[in-house]
């Protein structure tokens, strides 16, 4: 089976990489930058901006691909899945109106408002940022303020946590327009991602992922700096019930998509925020969370290859999904200066006897073989054992011998962590 990646980071290696585990599946790719990793995998790489969408289009059938995985969110928005679909080449994706789910803020808060769906949490969309500031300044309590469009994780300003009153109204009025304000969301994030074939929702293992560029969750958001997954597939802060709403919110969420004339198909990110109240939700992504895609997919014991060709036919079922019951921790490297002034071509070397396995991102392969930073993470390392010290001690032992200008987050995954996590629950 010939399968097309779309995109070039540590989600896109991994996804390789497991799509690759099945011995008769060949995969091409098509990414912005040469990712070492997958093109080491595929059998036929082209370069180019991934929204160039008749670029994809012509590699996509120039390399006979019977399916297509896309990656990240951008090549969504431009309507690849819907171009590759009339090439005859079915995805794993939604298509651009379904995307909206992630795209589109504004559509993702009225869809669940209008159709009652449970853990929408209180919003307001504003067109002129004259409306947006006189609703923070008349507001009593904590807002969050967020573009309506794709930021890459880094567009939104919480209230009482980033910015003051002044300075959620000055970022209000930067934006011109187009906003989103919510309630600020109190409680501990979980991420559930899921295979959908537009109608049937197969969940994977919860994961908890870690936006703060420093240790003790401080410091500016990232693209996300590491995650762990329990061997329970669950996570500790979260009960049963709480799962249980959080995948029937999901689950509501497709059945909705499907009655409006947008059938959702692809992965389905749910980004939860664990209240007293509850789950509620933060946002839902229209593909794989880059990291959580490394911890599930490196867990996932059945065939990925099959995944595809089930989620395409819409016959996907629970009995083809299985995940090892291990614990994950994935700890991300980053260049010197990351998120705000990162600085590129700093040489690295990685240690030879690392336990954990390892995903590139975005790191130039030179001629001579030397690993270059880039300006966006790096690497990550994944550690797997039967408990979660296990995963974190061979994750720590990888990404501590990693030498040259990089840094990583060493807090991630260990139990002190988790055990504050669990207290912090517990407080609300
Ligand atoms: P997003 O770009 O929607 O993923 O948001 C980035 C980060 O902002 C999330 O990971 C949350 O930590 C935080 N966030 C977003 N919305 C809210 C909210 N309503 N309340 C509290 N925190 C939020």
């Amino acid at each position: 089976m010939k399968i097309l990646v779309v995109g070039g980071g540590g989600r896109e290696h991994a996804i390789a990489a497991a799509l690759c585990r099945n011995a008769t599946t060949e995969i091409c790719s098509v990414m912005a930058k040469k990712n070492p990793g997958i093109a080491a995998l595929a059998k036929k790489v082209h370069l180019c901006r991934e929204t160039d969408v008749k670029s994809i289009v012509g590699f996509a059938k120039e390399a006979g691909a019977e399916y297509a995985f896309i990656g990240p969110e951008a090549p969504l928005e431009a309507g690849i899945v819907d171009a590759l679909g009339s090439a005859g080449i079915p995805c794993i994706g939604p298509t651009k109106a379904a995307a909206r789910l992630e795209t589109d803020k504004a559509f993702c808060r009225q869809m669940m408002d209008m159709n009652n769906l449970d853990g929408c949490p209180l919003y307001r969309v504003f067109h002129s940022s004259d409306d947006a500031v006189r609703f923070i300044e008349g507001y009593d309590g904590d807002l969050v303020v967020k573009p309506i469009g794709l930021t890459g994780g880094k567009g939104v300003r919480i209230m009482g946590e980033q910015v003051d009153r002044a300075g959620a109204i000055a970022y209000a009025r930067s934006l011109k327009g187009d906003v989103v304000l919510e309630e600020r969301l109190l409680g501990e994030e979980f991420t559930l991602q899921a295979f959908v074939d537009g109608n049937h929702l197969v969940p994977m293992p919860l994961v908890q992922d870690h936006k703060r560029a420093f240790e003790g969750d401080t410091g500016p958001n990232t693209g996300g700096m590491g995650s762990y997954s329990m061997p329970d597939h669950k996570l500790p802060f979260v009960s049963k019930k709480d799962y249980t709403r959080a995948l029937a919110i999901m689950q509501s969420v497709v059945a909705v998509m499907e009655r409006t004339g947008s059938p959702y198909q692809g992965i389905l990110y749910g980004q939860f925020m664990n209240t007293a109240e509850g789950p509620r939700v933060i946002e839902f992504n229209a593909r794989f969370g880059d990291p959580e895609a490394m911890n599930v997919l490196s867990l996932l014991s059945s065939d990925l290859s099959e995944i595809v060709c089930r989620i395409a036919e819409g016959s996907l079922a629970a009995s083809h999904v299985s995940f090892k019951s291990r614990a994950t921790v994935c700890k991300y490297l980053v260049p010197k200066g990351y998120p705000d002034t990162p600085h590129a071509g700093d040489p690295i070397m990685l240690p030879a006897d690392a336990r954990a396995l390892l995903y590139y991102a975005n790191v130039e392969k030179s001629a001579s073989g030397a690993l270059l930073t880039q300006t966006s993470r790096t690497l990550a390392y994944v550690g797997i054992g039967e408990t979660l010290e296990e995963a974190e001690r061979s994750a720590e032992q990888a990404a501590s011998g990693v030498t040259g200008e990089v840094r990583y987050r060493s807090d991630i995954g260990t139990r002190a962590l988790l055990d504050r996590r669990i207290a912090h629950m517990k407080e609300l």
